[in-house]
Parts: structure tokens; C-alpha cells; sequence
């Protein structure tokens, strides 16, 4: 099972892999998460990529290109957030998944209205011990220290209200075409993301099953 989530900033890919990364066993790969890791490090390469990550643009392909692919496991489930985000990542992909004699077996594209989008995004909240993200109200971080997520629980730097309606307009131009893409090749199912999180995590499952029983 090798599976694309595609969506807008806030409509829950990160939510929805991790769910499905718990439930099936994958392995959650966020390009999101893996470069917010490298800028929280103090890495140089976070360190070049900091100011375009909080004002929400997109950090260069080859960047995104050396810290994603290596983690394409060809004998691995994974689920890959966040990528690809232009038609020169998804070229990428296509060509790095021939090489290794792999295809992907679904593309679930996450969609809901910006304005909505915009609402959540000023509830939502990542953990700085685990990079799990959270949902004051409809998806709260653990209250009392947990094991398994100690916290703590902040704003990203690019959820200030200038990041994301740049992150939504880069999402329109790039990414929502490669949607089209995916479609020709039949592997692609659309998902209403305004729906609460289990539902939507159940719509998920559905459009995934004929692919796991592979
Ligand atoms: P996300 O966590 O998926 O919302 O991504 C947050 C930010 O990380 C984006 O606004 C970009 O700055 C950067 N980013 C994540 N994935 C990519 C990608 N595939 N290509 C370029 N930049 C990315």
C-alpha cells in the first residue's frame, strides 16, 4: 500500500495520516513534519528553509526532494502527507516509484471551502515532542501529561493569518491540478473533508479498501 493524501492547509491530511498510520500500520510520511523537525534542530538545511516555511511558500524541490524520497520504502506501507505539491515533485515521484518497480495505489484528495480552512487553522495545535497535530475543539492534545504525547502543544510558525492565505493560494495554482493527473489514472477519490474527523477517516478506509486487499 503506498498512498497520497492531497488537501489545503487545514483540512486534515496530517489529522488523517496519522489516524490511518495508527490503524493500518503505516508508515506516516510528512514533508510538513520532516522539515519542521530539520528547522526545530537548528539543522543548516532547516536553517535555509525557515523563512519560507512561516511565510508559508513553498521550500525548493530539490530540499524537499533529498528528505522525502529516501523515505519510500518500496517493500514498505506508507502514506505520504504533503507531497507532491507541484507538477516537478510529482514527476519526481513518478519517476523515483519506476525505479523502483512501484506504483501508487490510491490518492485520496482531502477537500473543503477556504473559509473553513481558515477557521480551523486558528484551533489547530502541534506537539513539539511528537509533531502530532491537534485540534483545540474538535481533536484537543491530551490534558494531563500522556505517554505517548507529552506535549507541548503550540501554533505552527505558519499558521499566522498571512502564511496561510499564501499556502492557499500556492495550494490552488500547484497542487489542486495535479489532482487531474492522478484521475486520469484512475487511482484518485475525493473526500469531504468538512465532515468531523472519524467520518472522514471512515471515508478514507472505504477508498482504500480494494487496494489493501492486494
Ligand atoms: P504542511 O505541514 O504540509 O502544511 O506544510 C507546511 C509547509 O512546509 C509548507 O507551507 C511548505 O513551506 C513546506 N512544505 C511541505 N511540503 C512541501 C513540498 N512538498 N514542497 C515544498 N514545500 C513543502
Amino acid at each position: 500500500m503506498k498512498v497520497l493524501l492531497l488537501g489545503p492547509p487545514g483540512s486534515g491530511k496530517s489529522t488523517q495520516a496519522q489516524r490511518l498510520s495508527r490503524k493500518l500500520s503505516y508508515f506516516q510520511v510528512s514533508t510538513g513534519n520532516l522539515i519542521r523537525a530539520h528547522i526545530q534542530s537548528d539543522t543548516e538545511l532547516g536553517r535555509s528553509i525557515k523563512g519560507r516555511h512561516d511565510r508559508g511558500e513553498l521550500v525548493p524541490d530539490d530540499v524537499i526532494l533529498e528528505i522525502t524520497l529516501p523515505n519510500l520504502e518500496p517493500a514498505g506501507r506508507w502514506i505520504l502527507d504533503g507531497f507532491p505539491r507541484n507538477q516537478a515533485q510529482a514527476r519526481a515521484l513518478h519517476e523515483a516509484l519506476e525505479k523502483r518497480g512501484i506504483s501508487l495505489s490510491r490518492v485520496i484528495a482531502l477537500e473543503a471551502p477556504d473559509g473553513e480552512l481558515i477557521e480551523r487553522i486558528k484551533g489547530r495545535r502541534q506537539s513539539l515532542a511528537t509533531g502530532w497535530t491537534y485540534h483545540l475543539e474538535h481533536d484537543p492534545p491530551p490534558k494531563k501529561r500522556d505517554d505517548l504525547d507529552a506535549g507541548p502543544f503550540v501554533p505552527r510558525e505558519d499558521d499566522t493569518a498571512e502564511a496561510v492565505r499564501r499556502q492557499l493560494e500556492i495550494y490552488h495554482q500547484e497542487v489542486e491540478p495535479l489532482k487531474q493527473h492522478y484521475e486520469k489514472q484512475g487511482i484518485l477519490t475525493v473526500v469531504d473533508a468538512r465532515k468531523p474527523i472519524p467520518e472522514v477517516t471512515e471515508d478514507i478506509l472505504q477508498a482504500l479498501r480494494p487496494a489493501r486487499a492486494d
